[in-house]
């Protein structure tokens, strides 16, 4: 697998294809990832890190944000998420 700055750290997924690049907040960031500030995490692995499911005021209101947003609710709906 070649892994770029766009893949998973945790399971490789490329998160650019995927469309999920978004921005957590910095002390939910800092909680799921203290050493790596520039690694990427599909949405799934953030989950699984965090130990629960995210929510929306996980993410600042940024319009970047809009398509991950989009995408977890989208997952929910889907119980893709465990
Ligand atoms: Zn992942």
């Amino acid at each position: 697998m070649q892994l770029n700055g766009f893949n998973c750290m945790d399971c490789g997924k490329d998160t650019y294809q995927s469309r999920e690049y978004y921005m957590l907040r910095n002390d939910v960031w800092r909680r799921i990832c203290p050493d790596d500030y520039k690694g990427m995490l599909c949405l799934v692995c953030v989950e699984k890190r965090l130990g629960r499911a995210l929510v929306l005021s996980d993410f600042p209101y940024w319009n970047i944000n809009d398509e991950a947003v989009r995408k977890l609710n989208l997952l929910s709906e889907n119980c893709v998420i465990k």
